[in-house]
């Protein structure tokens, strides 16, 4: 029984030349092509990490310098035109009066400051705001109508601030707006006499970036912490956001809608509802997150920083869009180098499929002819050989019978002196076939030279061996080959015990000749 690793080779081989060379051409075709993918997306990757890398690392910075500038800013309005000995006075007066004089003192304060306010105003200010020591809201520039609320539930940095006495800076929501707030301790005399607020809207921040890019931005806060903090009334400032249930945006964020190139508002939905998922997947993996998406061949990085008010709690995410050219042209050389290569491989592979074919083609007629008689093409005298001892073994190891046949067909000098050597090998042709189809599959039938044949019939006893000679010999005696009448010797013998391979062959050849002696047309069995 062969191994099944022979069985699996023996297949193969037997496989027509042109199924085995495309089976190897496609195999060589996937293999190139899985290395040449490989290669070329593990450098598209690597590009595509660089690009996201510094054009989020750029945002970063901008980021924050601009909280830097904005600090600035602030201390630089406080100093010049809080800090001021009439103002702080004023505090004073209000921090020790009764309800009537502090509301002469908000008058007093909101007349004196109005013009800078409003000057603050168009340079995205978003809160100038006065408390008092006991942390209730004392004048709200933008809306003074509203005034003496206590905000020491809502707003830490205020509490902070008086708790301190010192300056507190950093993002805090609020119950009507949020901002990176400002907080100063407002001194008189060395008292303390309330705080003043001066905070900005993230537009500031946008305002104060350099922006080469198509862009926008948003705010994104935590649901819960708007419900918890915002005034009732003043929770329509928030929409729901497509980017995580649990998260709203901040409608008046539009610094971004003002810029001729930013990008639309519809299209920031579309990312968003895009990024829906993956952002459920980054949030709390990273510090700075970026997500890539595409829409319309369009590419978009969105970058998320990450927000922490003045107590140090993640309260939400500052949402940077941009429209990053750099990566198209990235996919685009990706797909490009794909295309180029992938059809390069077909090539390739197309031009082996031809190749493998014809070595297949000319190796196995190579070994086609080195196996067969090129006239009968039955096997030849050596491939018989090796059969012969192959089945010796076979037939001694088992215990098998296995009989020998040796034929020749009579005076067939004749046939070519008289009609000639092609009639001779047409008869020659034509015996071979009808032997052919009087044997069995497991027989060997073999040319052994010139007009003689030899036929191995293994789990064959002699006696049945010289019935299929019988059978064979009465055959040709009958066949009509080319109008040509033949009659053959046969000599048939059985393997026995001591022989080998050239006693057997050699009694073979005696027993035909000495049916030949003994007048031809015969069978003799030794
Ligand atoms: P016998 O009955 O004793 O076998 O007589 P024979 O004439 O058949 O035997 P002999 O050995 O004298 O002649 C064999 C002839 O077979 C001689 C040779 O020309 C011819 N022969 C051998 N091979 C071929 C072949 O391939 N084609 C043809 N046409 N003739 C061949
Ligand atoms: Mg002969
Ligand atoms: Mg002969």
């Amino acid at each position: 029984m062969p191994t099944p690793a022979k069985r699996t080779f023996r297949r193969w081989k037997n496989l027509p030349s042109r199924r085995l060379a495309l089976i190897v051409s496609i195999a060589v075709f996937i293999l190139l092509s899985a290395g040449s993918i490989w290669t070329t997306y593990s450098n598209y990757s690597t590009q595509k990490q660089h690009l996201i890398h510094y054009a989020s690392q750029q945002e970063i910075n901008s980021f924050k310098s601009s909280q830097k500038a904005l600090r600035i800013n602030a201390d630089v309005i406080f100093t010049s035109a809080i800090n001021q000995d009439d103002i702080l006075s004023l505090m004073a007066k209000a921090y020790h009066g009764d309800a009537v004089v502090r509301n002469e003192v908000r008058e007093t304060l909101y007349n004196r400051l109005e013009p800078l306010y409003r000057l603050l105003k168009s340079e995205y200010i978003r809160q100038l705001h006065f408390h008092l020591p006991d942390s209730s809201s004392f004048l709200r520039f933008h809306r003074p109508a509203k005034f003496g609320d206590d905000l020491s539930d809502v707003r830490y940095s205020i509490e902070q601030v008086h708790k301190t006495q010192k300056p507190i800076f950093g993002f805090e929501e609020g119950r009507i707006f949020n901002g990176f707030r400002h907080v100063y301790p407002l001194h008189y005399q060395g008292e303390l006499v309330g705080s003043v607020e001066i905070s900005f809207s993230i537009d500031a921040i946008y305002h104060l970036i350099t922006h080469d890019h198509n862009e926008a931005h948003d705010l994104l806060l935590k649901k819960d912490l708007i419900k918890h903090k915002v005034f009732e009334n003043e929770q329509s400032n928030y929409a729901p956001s497509e980017i995580s249930a649990n998260y709203v945006v901040d409608k008046s964020v539009q610094y971004h809608e003002k810029r001729p190139n930013s990008i639309s508002r519809k299209r920031i939905h579309a990312i968003n509802e895009k990024l829906h998922d993956d952002f459920q997947g980054v949030l709390g993996q990273c510090n700075v997150c970026h997500l890539v998406t595409n829409i319309n061949q369009t590419y978009y990085l969105v970058t998320f920083f990450p927000l922490k008010n003045t107590e140090g709690q993640a309260v939400g995410y500052i949402v940077n869009y941009i429209n990053e050219p750099g990566l198209r042209i990235v996919t685009e050389n990706f797909m490009k180098i794909n295309v180029v290569n992938e059809s390069l491989l077909f090539i390739i592979s197309l031009l082996t499929f031809f190749y493998l074919r014809n070595q297949i083609r000319q190796k196995r007629l190579l070994h086609k002819m080195a196996r067969t008689d090129s006239l009968t093409s039955l096997p030849n005298r050596n491939v018989f050989k090796r059969a012969l001892n192959e089945q010796m073994k076979l037939s001694k190891s088992k215990q098998l019978p296995l009989s020998l046949v040796f034929f020749d067909i009579d005076h067939f000098k004749k046939i070519n002196d008289t009609h000639g050597h092609l009639m001779g090998d047409k008869v020659l042709k034509t015996v071979a076939r009808a032997v052919e189809d009087g044997l069995t599959n497991k027989d060997v039938f073999a040319r052994w030279g010139g007009e003689e044949f030899v036929i191995l019939l293994p789990e064959t006893y002699l006696e049945d061996a010289e019935k299929v000679a019988e059978r064979l010999r009465k055959k040709l005696e009958t066949l009509d080959a080319h109008d040509l009448h033949i009659t053959s010797s046969f000599g048939v013998t059985e393997l026995k015990h001591k022989d080998t391979a050239e006693s057997l062959m050699h009694r073979g050849d005696n027993l035909l000749y000495r049916s030949k002696e003994d007048g031809r047309n015969r069978v003799t069995v030794g």
